[in-house]
């Protein structure tokens, strides 16, 4: 298919910036649109008329006429090893980890395994129109080693790491200070900007770490100025207290990052709850992002984030899902939780605004403003092709609303799941069920 060019045919809505400071302005629509890909990229966006009338005869036409075409999802935070553990009951993160996750993560250590949960996650992402995600593996080098592999034979813009962990843990899940390193060293120099994909160093969390693997993760970070970190801050109140009573030292949770060097622009902090007021202003001073995954604060019982109150404060917010602490891979589904969250707290989260979130201002979270995120010539070719008339319940809410995008929105983020996602487009070439 590289090589041949394709045009996606549809209503294509892109943001180039945030719809809560720009209003109208961040976003384009065109009605009757069409997408130009060559080579994975997108070479040209426009008015379908123009655009078909300078595509070559052997052009493949993708009519999507009336769906809207938008860049794919992205996924701030997410754990692969966890597709089997969703959905698993009464309990709460320490207990959780323990009873199902930590259970669940130690067949890891057989590569089959790991390729099967590889292929059934990716699968599972692209049926809900997420291309990009930010992913945990477990402590076995061989889940990095399967995740990657699989991304890359499927062209996928993807981030993951190797989970450290040397306490705390069932002794099967637990590296030392040393062996983290050297394995994530050794992934570091195999995966690292590779094509698509890129390495995040991945300390699990305060909890299970000690203070030397912590040290050993600030060194990775140190010399590997621009890979991505990724851990958990600010949860749950029990793990907040574990925390204070490892790291006496720390007036606050996120002070033990802050020691080893962990915090920075492409440090990615799962949940942030609990955060005092000087976390606050820690993670909007060295740029780190916060993300939000509702389903999974709401199902751990963990608590409401306040988006608010990080984005007055100039903190990084991106959106995730955290199956499976989180119930659900739709990023659609995530937004429409995310807006419970926020309706808790007497605020709402406009459509457009949440839209954003899931496609250009991840991108932007993640610092890959100008590889996805928006469709716009130069950027790669990954799209989602979105049904807002995808159930009898959505074709009949619909009814009335014909024409207004906010609406349209709102409906897809409230009602819909995978029936919406009609078609995925991953680096080009179109993914959903194959
Ligand atoms: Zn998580």
């Amino acid at each position: 298919m590289n090589g041949r060019v394709r045009i996606v045919r549809g209503r294509v809505l892109s943001f180039r910036d945030d719809p809560r400071l720009m209003s109208e302005r961040a976003h384009r629509l065109i009605e009757d649109g069409a997408v130009r890909i060559e080579n994975g990229e997108i070479v040209a966006v426009g008015e379908a008329g123009a655009i078909l009338g300078d595509a070559p005869p052997d052009a493949a036409i993708d009519d999507c006429s009336g769906k809207l075409v938008m860049p794919g999802f992205i996924d701030a935070h997410i754990h692969y090893p966890q597709t089997r553990v969703i959905g698993s009951y009464g309990a709460q993160l320490l207990d959780w980890l323990h009873k199902y996750t930590f259970v669940e993560e130690q067949k890891f250590a057989d590569p089959r395994h790991c390729e099967q949960v590889a292929r059934f996650f990716l699968d599972e992402l692209f049926r809900q129109g997420t291309t990009t995600a930010c992913v945990y593996c477990t402590i076995h080098p061989e889940s990095v080693d399967a995740f990657f592999a699989e991304s890359e034979r499927r062209g996928a813009r993807m981030i993951a790491g190797k989970a450290m962990m040397d306490r705390n843990a069932p002794a099967a899940l637990t590296d030392s200070p040393q062996r983290g390193y050297d394995e994530s060293k050794a992934l570091m120099a195999r995966w690292r900007s590779r094509g698509r994909l890129d390495y995040a160093i991945t300390p699990r969390f305060a909890v299970t770490s000690t203070e030397a693997q912590l040290e050993a993760s600030g060194a990775l970070a140190a010399e590997h100025r621009d890979a991505y970190v990724q851990t958990h801050l600010d949860e749950n109140f029990a793990e907040i207290a574990f925390v204070k009573r490892q790291f006496p030292w720390a007036k606050t949770y996120l002070d033990v990052y802050a020691r080893y060097g962990l915090l920075g622009p492409r440090s990615i902090f799962g949940h942030c709850i609990h955060l005092e007021d000087s976390e606050v202003d820690a993670l909007a001073n060295s740029s780190s992002i916060a993300a939000f995954c509702p389903t999974s604060n709401l199902f751990l019982g963990s608590g409401l984030f306040d988006k608010k109150r990080l984005d007055d404060a100039g903190v990084r917010v991106a959106l995730a899902t955290d199956v499976g602490g989180g119930t659900s891979y739709s990023m659609l589904a995530t937004a429409a939780e995310g807006y419970k969250v926020l309706q808790m707290s007497g605020l709402s989260w406009p459509a457009t605004q949440a839209f954003y979130q899931m496609t250009f201002g991840n991108a932007r979270a993640l610092s890959l403003q100008d590889r996805v995120g928006a469709i716009e010539p130069g950027r790669e070719a990954d799209l989602v092709v979105l049904d807002a008339h995808a159930t009898p319940a959505m074709a009949h809410r619909m009814e009335s609303h014909e024409g207004d995008l906010e609406e349209e929105l709102f409906v897809l983020m409230t009602m819909g799941d995978d029936r919406a996602v009609r078609e995925i487009y991953v680096g080009g070439r179109a993914a959903k069920g194959r």
